[in-house]
């Protein structure tokens, strides 16, 4: 007698193998059987007729870390079939910090967030994978000081990134472009990537530039993984500066020549040609020395003009202006979201200086503004969407309930995977087979999840079963809160979280530990 028994579909098992016809039986949170199971019993039977049967999607980089305290749901990844998320990326995770550990967005260690998630009652969805942000790890023990670390501070880090990774955490991020990130020199990361390396895990990057000095940041990630023999992987691979357009071949060159050389270098990307991030990385380093509070601090001082400066140099002239989608206002200034830079300047502050006028969003805002900015080339994007990366969505676990949201988020939250499995089918990009491998056993091996990935006796039930004629996202720039279509059931840890297209009330989502 089987708990669930998905009935006739064709499985793609995640190896990228060739689809086979086959039942698949479940029994607690285990795949017990794959193969002919007709005339067997379950306590739920689901046809999977027409239906592909997959393990269940990996998004490879995700930001849901604390999504959980609004929103248990996570319905923008649950109905792309998604079943984990590997999050704490881009330097930016809820723990290592300061303090006295009660706030689970900035909890002292990762053993306290696991312990307050469970006493505080609160349940997700989708299961997460959490990475250490290097971000994160340095300000806990060097604040948001814009220098390179003593060796005392140094060890430090390294101790507390120990004590994260040997409690089950899955490795380091960095945000190299972000604050505090962006002060860590090549030893700081150097030394990181060891600790890594001795407590099994991996080193994921956002990289220092992913434009005009994209290949210098490249070599700087690679580096990391030449001393110290951890494995690498850059986060949300991408081309975003005009001015390069058309290289993706030349980074994925040396991407290649690295892998040659030894060095295990992976990546992962969104298909999408617009990023979207905080509109405070358009400031100069220097104005974020002492983070968000510096800033504001310049721009209401006598440096102002410099950072204005700094920003026009950065980012915007009038074109660039046109290109830019303010997503989220912080809660301060509701009447510029869903608008561009531009009409913002024009409209609203009846001004031609953009950079000027981005400055005055971000005072307003106290430096929370997040933009969408649409600044890659659809063939740099399917260049590298043809090589072997894997699918992170770079969003969040969101509720499907527009009143829930005041941002008008990137609709990579709602559509990444499902984008990715639209465009292999339209564009060509790859077989369904390989298309279900890249999000898949890629990102499992990739980080190490044993016991995912792979449709097999034994291997941990969670089952994307999805129609792969019609899989795509719903979610469009200016109407992101919608969910994906085309998949019809979901089972996370052997339970039932989507049946026959809609959500359950069930929430068996958990935190994976390294190692466990
Ligand atoms: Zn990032």
């Amino acid at each position: 007698m089987y708990d669930i028994l998905l009935r006739g579909g064709s499985v793609a098992d995640g190896t990228g193998a060739p689809l086979f016809r086959a039942d698949v039986g479940v029994i607690g949170n285990k795949i017990a059987a794959i193969g002919d199971l007709s005339g067997q019993a379950a306590k739920l039977t689901l046809d999977a007729d027409g239906l592909v049967v997959a393990p269940g999607f990996i998004d490879a980089h995700s930001h849901s870390d604390t999504s959980f305290l609004t929103d248990s749901s996570g319905a923008s990844k649950l109905y792309q079939g998604i079943t984990t998320e590997i999050t704490g990326n881009c330097g930016d995770s809820p723990f290592p910090c300061a303090g006295d550990g009660k706030d689970l967005s900035a909890c002292v260690s990762f053993e306290r967030f696991l312990a307050r998630f469970r006493e505080g009652g609160y349940s997700m969805a989708v299961n997460q994978a959490l990475l250490v942000g290097h971000g994160t790890l340095r300000r806990c023990v060097l604040g948001d000081e814009g220098r390179a670390p003593t060796e005392a501070e140094t060890e430090k880090m390294r101790f507390l990134l120990s004590r994260e990774l040997a409690f089950g955490a899955w490795g380091l991020s960095l945000g190299l472009e972000y604050a505090p990130g962006c002060f860590a020199g090549q030893r700081e990361l150097n030394l990181l990537g060891e600790t890594v390396k001795r407590s099994g895990g991996i080193v994921t990057c956002h990289m220092r530039s992913e434009g005009l000095e994209i290949e210098k940041a490249l070599e700087e990630l690679i580096e990391i993984g030449r001393f110290s023999g951890v494995r690498v992987n850059v986060s949300h691979l991408k081309i975003d500066n005009y001015r390069v357009h058309g290289r993706a071949p030349e980074v994925w060159r040396i991407i290649e020549e690295a892998q040659k050389s030894g060095v295990s270098i992976s990546a992962d990307m969104y298909p999408y040609t617009a990023s979207c991030t905080d509109l405070s990385i358009r400031c100069p380093k220097w104005s974020l020395d002492g983070g968000a509070e510096a800033l504001l601090n310049h721009l209401a001082g006598p440096r102002r003009s410099e950072v204005v400066a700094g920003i026009r140099e950065h980012y915007f002239n009038a074109e660039r202006a046109e290109t830019c989608l303010i997503c989220d206002d912080g809660g301060f200034w509701p009447a510029i979201v869903g608008k561009t830079l531009c009409f913002v300047a024009e409209e609203l502050c009846h001004s031609d200086d953009y950079a000027e006028v981005a400055a005055r969003i971000l005072e307003r805002t106290r430096a929370q503004a997040r933009c969408i900015f649409f600044v890659m080339s659809p063939d740099d994007m399917l260049w590298f969407l043809r090589r072997d990366v894997g699918i992170g969505s770079d969003g969040y676990a969101l509720p499907a309930d527009i009143a829930k949201l005041s941002s008008r988020p990137h609709p990579r939250s709602f559509g990444a995977i499902s984008e990715f499995l639209r465009l292999a089918r339209e564009e060509g990009i790859c077989p369904l087979e390989e298309a279900v491998r890249r999000v898949t056993s890629k990102p499992a091996s990739l980080f190490g999840l044993s016991g995912r990935g792979t449709l097999k006796t034994g291997s941990v039930a969670d089952v994307t079963v999805f129609d792969p004629s019609t899989v795509a996202p719903r979610a469009t720039y200016l109407n992101p809160i919608q969910t994906s279509r085309g998949v019809q059931h979901v089972l996370i840890n052997g339970e039932p979280a989507l049946l026959n297209g809609t959500q359950t009330e069930k929430r068996a989502g958990t935190f994976l530990r390294q190692g466990r």
